[in-house]
């Protein structure tokens, strides 16, 4: 089976973790650091917090923000369950934006519209959680020009766009927002395993994120509410996790952002092979916005049903029973029974609910070779053409 997404680990990765293996520190040591340093210089924010998962640092991101018990967050329905999870971690409420139909990312429309309504009803959100679907940025001026206006806070879940850029500059400089997040899992766009990390560029956000990751403790002086008692003194200040990153995986990442811009180049060349070979079937390429340079972590089409024979669903069980490992990215996360559970509705979301209906991921990833990629193309076309 051909996946749709796979990690891309050379020998100087292995030789790079294997190093830390033989060192004095398998946590807590100096590969962190640096991989903080390395992704915060490469995407221009001043501080950067890695942490085990994406989702720790979206759950530490809304706690550092004070996301709390009456508080709402809104992000996207197309997006995986983190995205919204964080805020329920934290007491708050979600609800989500539609989506645009072009980008398949929060429709800034759509959050102009329901800013309106939450402003007369009295319940505007805290923070918004724009997603970066497959790498490609939101419209993040327009939805700054929003939190300017309504007073809300901006997390960018950016899992799946290291590497992307906005505007001409790296995704993840938090120029347009409070903090940004990335996902190191290895289908993304670089790897640690397990990872995750929050950028900002505000030095009291940092700290309470860092402090956050590793159970509320300071070793810091300057934060504790007293001298301390001897040099073995640490404060706990506030109730924080162990979501810390291992200097093992840290030294995964460090060797593996050597390799972040290679690695996109590959994707747009893959991306642009498939555009190229899809534009003759009924189906829909990603549109890419002049604005926006796509880490393109996924590659999603969209089939337009009424010019084929098959349903989405029998389109991709003959994929797959081609050895085509193609997914769908997302469901629409207010229709999972937790959400349901939670008073969400079908219907909440109608551009969202027509996207799940038609879209498929189909295989992306820097070792797809041409000719499993003509594969896919072939297993597509038989499929879609009688
Ligand atoms: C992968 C992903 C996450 C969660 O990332 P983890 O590192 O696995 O916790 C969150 N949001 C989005 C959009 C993702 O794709």
């Amino acid at each position: 089976m051909i996946p749709y997404g796979r990690q891309d680990v050379s020998e100087a990765d292995i030789q790079a973790v294997v190093d830390v293996l033989r060192s004095d520190f398998l946590t807590q040591g100096p590969a962190v650091p640096a991989f903080e340093k390395a992704v915060a210089s490469y995407c221009g924010a001043q501080h950067a917090v890695a942490v085990n998962s994406a989702t720790g640092a979206l759950h530490i991101a809304c706690l550092a923000l004070g996301v709390g018990p009456g508080d709402w967050v809104w992000t996207s329905p197309i997006t995986f369950v983190a995205s919204a999870n964080c805020a329920l971690y934290c007491g708050a409420q979600v609800d989500f934006v539609d989506i645009d139909p072009r980008t398949y990312n929060l429709s800034v429309e759509r959050l102009a519209e329901k800013l309106a309504q939450a402003e007369q009803a009295d319940r505007l959100p805290k923070v918004v959680i724009p997603v970066h679907l497959c790498g490609q940025s939101c419209d993040m001026a327009g939805i700054h020009a929003l939190a300017q206006r309504y007073g809300f806070k901006i997390i960018e879940d950016a899992s799946h766009a290291i590497g992307g850029r906005y505007r001409g500059e790296p995704i993840g400089n938090s120029r347009y927002s409070d903090i940004t997040v990335f996902s190191f899992h290895p289908v993304k766009i670089i790897t640690t395993a397990e990872g995750g990390m929050a950028l900002t560029n505000d030095a009291e956000l940092a700290k309470r994120m860092a402090r956050l990751r590793t159970h509320g403790i300071t070793r810091d002086v300057a934060e504790m509410t007293h001298a301390p008692d001897g040099p073995w003194y640490y404060q706990q200040i506030d109730l924080g996790y162990n979501y810390r990153m291992t200097d093992l995986q840290a030294a995964l990442g460090v060797s593996q952002m050597q390799r972040l811009d290679e690695f996109v180049i590959k994707r747009h060349t893959i991306a642009q092979r498939y555009d190229e070979l899809l534009a003759d079937l009924p189906l829909v390429t990603p549109w890419q916005h002049p604005d926006s340079y796509s880490g393109l972590h996924l590659y999603v089409i969209r089939l337009k049903l009424a010019e084929i024979r098959k349903s989405h669903c029998e389109v991709f069980e003959a994929l797959r029973a081609e050895g085509v490992g193609v997914n769908l990215h997302y469901i629409p996360v207010y229709r999972q029974p937790y959400y349901e559970r939670l008073d969400f509705k079908a219907g909440h979301c109608p551009e969202a609910e027509r996207y799940y209906a038609e879209a498929i991921s189909l295989p992306m990833y820097p070792g797809l070779t041409d000719r499993q990629q003509d594969q896919v193309v072939s297993a597509l076309r038989a499929v879609v053409v009688q």
